[in-house]
């Protein structure tokens, strides 16, 4: 087969005027119909492109010059929260970037010939830095210092970072006491290539309300010299640290804590809120990250619910329960289903923490659930589901449907999975009944969150 020749070639400089954003906030640049991805490039913009890779259908460049500049461009922050992948929004105005995620939407909804549904303007934050409650970061020696930062998008390369823009900034400062602290007792890093040294990652999370902070270092061995003492130093200065932990992950991988986690000092958990009722946050729950919009999200969807405490309702992709015990102080009575053993023995705990009897979590797979219930004759008058980023089954859909409840409000965090899944909800009787509504649980980011209300046609 004749080699087709692409109209740019590997290490060309080429203009262009950055025409799009993709869906994960790269520029795009079309020379004669084929695209260029843009990293930091923005819609509007005239620039200089190297040429770094080629592929059959498309390729990526990078700028090199600006020739105009948008004038939604907000300078200032670094390259680095770009490159890292931690922030790749951050060189779009706020306001830009609410209107990039519901455009999205809209987007998808218009190539699936859904068109006639509507979407509401994004509900964002008023200050959408530093809300990460979370942090998760890797150790490497810099200097011959321990060092916080980030790994280069597709790549290996650490940058070096203290401020990580979008983490709470109490959550960096205690990184930096850590750091300091491990440096003093002579720790190492962990090191890659070589598969040697100590630290892998540094995991902080703190409570929005509560402000605990819990620590976790993770090391590739069992063995961190000074252990206790070091837990000690740590929450000696840092008063609100209530935990240390050590999550020891031997393995060659990618993949951030291992299988054990012991106890250095202090608590296991950290409690934090969310409308008021109390969660119990281990190391390795899932928890929402951004605990503002959280709340936000889930009064929609339970406004969305329509619930007047008479309700059966079903919280499917349940987590530690944070929905189901919110749609529980609206309704009669909550099934919950989670697919990880832990979050359910801690959905469990939460429901008691907060006195809340009218709850039923069970572990397993949604689809599996769904169908029983459906066999014991439980009907319910609202299905919430909030699936991960690959969203619905089939089979999930179609049990869902055939327990015919009133309403379905769907969480998503990927609005392409979300709809190809309305579809099929409207193929099987079920109409979408209020305008989509995106809501930024991640700002700087190209994530996009949103919750739709269907509704069974009469
Ligand atoms: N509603 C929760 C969790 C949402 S994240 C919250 O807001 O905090 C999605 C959850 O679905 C995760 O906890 C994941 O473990 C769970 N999950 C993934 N696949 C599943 C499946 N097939 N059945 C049930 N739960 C599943």
């Amino acid at each position: 087969m004749a080699k087709v020749k692409l109209p740019v070639q590997k290490n060309q400089k080429i203009t262009a005027t950055i025409a799009d954003l993709t869906y994960e906030g790269m520029g795009v640049a079309k020379v004669e119909g084929y695209p260029l991805f843009v990293q930091a490039a923005l819609p509007g913009e005239e620039v200089v492109l190297h040429v770094l890779k080629t592929n059959k259908n498309y390729g990526f460049a990078k700028v090199v010059e600006w020739i105009t500049k948008s004038p939604a461009r907000v300078e200032g922050n670094g390259n680095a929260y770009t490159q890292t992948g931690i922030a790749p929004l951050q060189h779009l105005a706020y306001a830009e970037q609410l209107k990039f995620k519901r455009k999205l939407v809209v987007d998808l909804l218009k190539k699936a010939h859904l068109e006639d549904l509507e979407v509401a303007p994004t509900l964002g934050m008023s200050e959408p830095l530093h809300y990460r409650n979370k942090a998760q970061v890797p150790v490497r020696m810099v200097d011959g210092k321990l060092a916080t930062g980030f790994f280069r998008k597709g790549s290996h390369k650490f940058v070096a970072l203290k401020d990580f823009l979008i983490q709470d900034q109490r959550i960096d400062e205690v990184l930096q006491v850590c750091c300091e602290i491990l440096q003093k007792h002579g720790i190492s890093a962990y090191d890659e290539e070589k598969h040697q040294g100590t630290l892998r990652h540094l995991m902080v999370r703190r409570g929005y309300y509560s402000k605990e902070v819990l620590v976790v270092l993770v090391t590739r061995s069992a063995k961190l010299r000074d252990a206790q003492q070091i837990a000690q130093e740590i929450m000696a200065t840092c008063p609100d640290v209530v935990g240390v932990l050590q999550n020891i992950n031997s393995a060659k991988t990618n993949v951030i804590l291992g299988e054990t986690t012991q106890n250095l000092a202090g608590k296991n958990e950290i409690i934090d809120e969310l409308n008021g009722l109390k969660f119990k946050i281990s190391a390795q729950s899932f928890y929402q990250v951004n605990p503002t919009q959280t709340e936000k999200l889930y009064n929609l969807a339970i406004e969305q619910a329509g619930l007047s405490g008479q309700e059966t309702v079903i919280d499917a992709y349940c987590g530690i329960g944070t929905i189901s015990l919110n749609l529980a102080k609206h309704a009669k009575k909550v099934y919950g289903v989670e697919i990880v053993e832990q979050a359910i023995e801690d959905a469990k705990q939460n429901a008691k923490l907060n006195g809340l009897a009218n709850i039923e979590f069970e572990v397993g797979n949604a689809e599996d659930w769904m169908a029983t219930w459906q066999k014991q004759g439980i009907k319910p008058d609202v299905i919430v589901v909030d699936p991960p980023r690959k969203g619905l089954t089939e089979s999930l859909i179609t049990s869902a449907t055939q327990m015919q409840p009133q309403k379905i409000v769907y969480v998503s965090c990927n609005p392409a999975t979300l709809v190809r899944d309305l579809q099929s909800f409207m193929e099987k009787g079920y109409h979408v009944s209020a305008p989509l509504q995106p809501v930024d649980q991640f700002p700087q980011t190209a994530h996009v969150e949103s919750v739709t209300v269907l509704e069974r046609k009469k």
